[in-house]
């Protein structure tokens, strides 16, 4: 028996991390739908779409193809028939990204491809509407927040350790003004489900996280059995 796990939250605030553990403890795939977003904002800025033009930005999602392929243990995104997987993550990528996500046909677009990737259980997702909008009726929600300081000081180290050098200010604007967006959109906004459990990881080991987590899975599991 397998379960569907939603995961949302703020920026940088170790949603993929805990993801990546659950669906390795699992054995469950995993859905990196930022990383949709991202491919979707790398292509509108290769090719000079803008996002607000309905009719260019309808036509580019005809020509957008995303998949994800395993590389040496590693969720890779790709694009089109290239893998993008590092490419998403500069900063040009980032400081595009929540614009781009409060377009309505974007959203539409992906959530579609979502939701047919999740037809069946056995998936951990993570992103800022997977509770409320992707997987509605996923069995466990969790809402994972910590300190801004602590968000931007490992989205530093993170990218530091793929090479990319950013400015820790200019690395804190971006999380901040991400947020600011995706609370505040009218579709989809982020925002807790209403049967989500939070989890604050700002004093919390990946260990201790992902410990808390499979425990949640564990009660929601014996209870689908009971069921
Ligand atoms: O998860 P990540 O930080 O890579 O997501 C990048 C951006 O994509 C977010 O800041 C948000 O604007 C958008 N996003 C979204 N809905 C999701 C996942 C990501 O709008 N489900």
């Amino acid at each position: 028996m397998q379960i569907i796990i939603a995961i949302d939250g703020h920026s940088s605030c170790g949603k993929s991390t805990l993801a990546k553990g659950l669906a390795k403890a699992l054995h469950y795939a995993y859905l990196d739908t930022g990383a949709m977003y991202r491919a979707v904002t790398l292509y509108f800025l290769d090719h000079g779409v803008d996002y607000r033009d309905a009719a260019a930005v309808e036509q580019a999602l005809k020509e957008i193809e995303i998949h994800f392929e395993r590389i040496d243990g590693k969720n890779h995104t790709f694009l089109n028939g290239e893998d993008v997987e590092y490419k998403i993550r500069e900063m040009r990528v980032s400081d595009l990204v929540s614009p781009v996500s409060t377009v309505s046909a974007v959203r539409r677009a992906m959530v579609a491809q979502q939701k047919a990737m999740g037809n069946r259980r056995g998936i951990v997702a993570d992103g800022r509407d997977i509770g409320t909008v992707v997987f509605p009726d996923a069995e466990l929600k969790i809402f994972l927040t910590a300190d801004l300081d602590v968000r931007t000081s490992r989205r530093h180290l993170e990218l530091a350790s793929r090479g990319i050098d950013a400015e820790w200010d200019e690395i804190q604007e971006n999380l901040q003004e991400r947020d600011r967006i995706d609370s505040s959109r009218t579709d989809s906004p982020l925002r807790k489900a209403d049967d989500a459990v939070i989890i604050d990881n700002t004093l919390l080991s990946e260990e201790d996280q992902l410990d808390k987590a499979l425990e949640l899975v564990r009660e929601r599991l014996k209870a689908k059995l009971k069921h």
